[in-house]
């Protein structure tokens, strides 16, 4: 049933799904029809209006922190990247909230800070990496979800396979295919029926946010 089809990470509403909105805090509206995720992208970590964006996570009412965390290949200074992830993650448990992270060439970091914080609940958004990582991230009690460019890498692949289902989402980020497309290229990588697969991630969806 395309009503339990969830697209945990999207950018932009495509419909037919139960989506969750990533919004940047330092520009964009809520929006009253989707679930949100609001955070300051670490991409952003050096921007002016920071403090004013952190104001506006600590407050506006959304589902979830993100995206939020480290990005070792843009030109960003690491430690203001920190800084901004470290204080994004403690309005993130002290607001109760999943966070949505973004993780590039940096996950035994990212591992190492979420270790500080009491989080309900911690997505791998678009994660594109190893099996090895993925075991270290269930063993912490994290999520991963995977987009249509985690499917290109075969490495990644291997790691979808090794992760248990009840720890997965599915996202279509920027890509402009719509999620269903998705979700049956992953049901035949694992060899699990379509329909399985979504009952499956609506019920992950259902667990972390509580609703
Ligand atoms: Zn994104």
């Amino acid at each position: 049933m395309a009503s339990s089809c969830v697209d945990i990470h999207t950018h932009k509403r495509k419909g037919g799904a139960i989506e969750m909105l990533s919004l940047m805090a330092d520009s964009e509206p809520l929006c009253e029809e989707a679930p949100c995720s609001l955070g300051i992208h670490p991409w952003h970590a050096g921007n002016r209006d920071v403090e004013a964006a952190l104001e506006r996570i600590a407050t506006d009412p959304v589902q979830a922190i993100g995206e939020i965390g480290l990005d070792s290949c843009c030109p960003v200074d690491r430690s203001l990247q920190e800084t901004l992830f470290r204080q994004q993650l403690v309005i993130a448990e002290r607001r109760r909230l999943p966070v949505v992270l973004h993780t590039v060439r940096a996950f035994d970091r990212t591992m190492h800070i979420l270790a500080d914080y009491v989080l309900p609940g911690v997505i791998f958004h678009g994660f594109i990496g190893s099996a090895q990582q993925i075991g270290q991230g269930v063993r912490a009690g994290y999520f991963f979800s995977f987009g249509f460019r985690s499917l290109q890498s075969p490495r990644t692949v291997e790691a979808l396979r090794a992760l248990p289902a009840d720890r997965l989402f599915l996202e279509t980020d920027d890509a402009p295919e719509p999620v269903d497309r998705l979700y049956r290229k992953v049901s035949e990588l694992l060899l699990c029926p379509e329909e399985q697969l979504r009952e499956t991630i609506y019920e992950n969806y259902l667990r972390l946010f509580g609703i």
